[in-house]
């Protein structure tokens, strides 16, 4: 059993992978988050962590305080997260930051070593040409959280180096399947936060939303099995139950099935390659009774021919893409723009800022940044 660390440990996805380790009894070396201190505190006086980290400077240090009596060394700011990253007594890393937030941590984590549970998309999404020959450098598993990238994953034990047709790519549709683009232009933020089958934060609810969450994982699948995006095909699956699928070239078809929880990924990553009992409950086909399958809407939800296009294009794209995409979320969650301007400023953004540079983290982060700017002068 290995010891991890939790990164983004008061996200959804976090205090699912600490509900994972109570399971297990899995040792939690570190913990690091945004500014949750209230909770964190929580997670500390449970899990006795070696090391804590609090990106927001002042929670830091009210956090510091609150828990003087334990053994935990709280860390700050975001060098502390990194520090937290590369704890000595970490084995394995979970990489469930949101957004690009998540980037240099996670490849600090992997230049000492550590495998890599990764639920943080856009480190792949941003930096997949960095990151994927850096994993193999310093020999690091990168095992996917993701849901549908993990069922990709399993789908695959044992196939050997039998080459994939295609990946089947399963979606929910999110909350608006089946509405037109008039109809896209007047959803709220609430209706938006309100997804069908899922419970996640707010970011990647939204991404679900307008369909740049399948965008982004149709990158992060390319970068993840090295297989061209054109050969990922993406397919509206209502009821979440066939989490992916991969197609070899004989016609054979395998996925993996089971009910919506993210624990079973993330327990995978964590026990890979063995299995052991979880506390997810069972898939009772009979129950489910129906599995239905559609083509998603391209016209209406643009944004995965964008990210499409921003892939193929390389270089800062995908970086211009996401970042434009936190700073557009961002802005939709506070009420400033509409649902449909959040897949038109990333094209915007896309089309417009060219000449970045994106050999090193640094090169991606300064492409993220040009791209935030870029929309937040859009809407001034
Ligand atoms: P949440 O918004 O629920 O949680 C985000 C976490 O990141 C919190 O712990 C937050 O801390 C922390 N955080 C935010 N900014 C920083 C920062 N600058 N430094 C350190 N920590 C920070 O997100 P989710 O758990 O939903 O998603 C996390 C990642 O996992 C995303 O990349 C998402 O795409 C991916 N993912 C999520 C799934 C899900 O089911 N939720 C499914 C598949 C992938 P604080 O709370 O203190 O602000």
């Amino acid at each position: 059993m290995r010891n991890v660390i939790i990164l983004g440990s008061t996200g959804s996805i976090g205090r699912q992978a600490l509900s994972v380790c109570r399971h297990l009894g899995l040792r939690v070396a570190a913990i690091a988050a945004g500014s949750n201190i209230e909770l964190m505190e929580r997670q500390i006086r449970e899990f006795s962590p070696g090391v804590a980290a609090v990106a927001d400077e002042k929670k830091a240090a009210e956090l510091k305080a609150r828990v003087a009596d334990t053994g935990t060394k709280v860390l700050s700011g975001s060098d502390g997260v990194c520090e937290a990253a590369v704890c000595k007594q970490g084995d394995i890393a979970l990489s469930a930051i949101v957004g690009v937030a998540g980037l240099r941590p996670t490849a600090e984590a992997i230049r000492t070593g550590k495998d890599i549970a990764l639920a943080n998309k856009e480190t792949l999404v941003t930096a997949g040409h960095i990151i994927m020959p850096m994993a193999k450098e310093y020999g690091v598993d990168i095992l996917p959280v993701d849901s549908e990238h993990s069922a990709i994953f399993q789908s695959m034990a044992g196939n050997g180096d039998n080459r994939l047709k295609s990946i089947i790519l399963t979606a929910s549709g999110g909350p608006f399947f089946g509405f037109d683009r008039e109809q896209l232009k007047n959803v709220t933020a609430a209706q938006a936060l309100k997804h069908p089958s899922w419970s996640m934060g707010a970011k990647i609810t939204v991404d679900s939303a307008t369909m740049m969450n399948k965008g982004l994982e149709i990158i992060e699948a390319a970068h993840l099995f090295g297989i061209s995006v054109d050969d990922i095909r993406v397919v509206i699956h209502r009821e979440s139950i066939l989490h992916s699928a991969v197609e070899y070239e004989d016609g054979s078809v395998i996925g993996q099935m089971g009910v919506p929880d993210m624990r079973t990924a993330i327990q995978y990553a964590f026990t890979y390659p063995k299995r052991y009992p979880s506390e997810v409950e069972r898939l009772e086909l009979a129950k489910i009774g129906r599995m239905t399958f559609y083509s998603p809407d391209d016209e209406a939800f643009e944004a995965m021919s964008i990210c499409r296009a921003a892939f193929k294009s390389g270089g800062a794209a995908p970086a211009i893409l996401n970042g434009a995409n936190e700073a557009a979320v961002a802005l939709f969650l506070n009420g400033r723009i509409g649902f449909s301007d959040i897949t038109d400023a990333v094209k915007s953004a896309v089309d417009n800022i060219r000449g970045k540079r994106a050999d090193t983290i640094e090169d991606i982060l300064a492409a993220d940044e040009a791209a935030r700017s870029f929309v937040t002068e859009l809407y001034r």
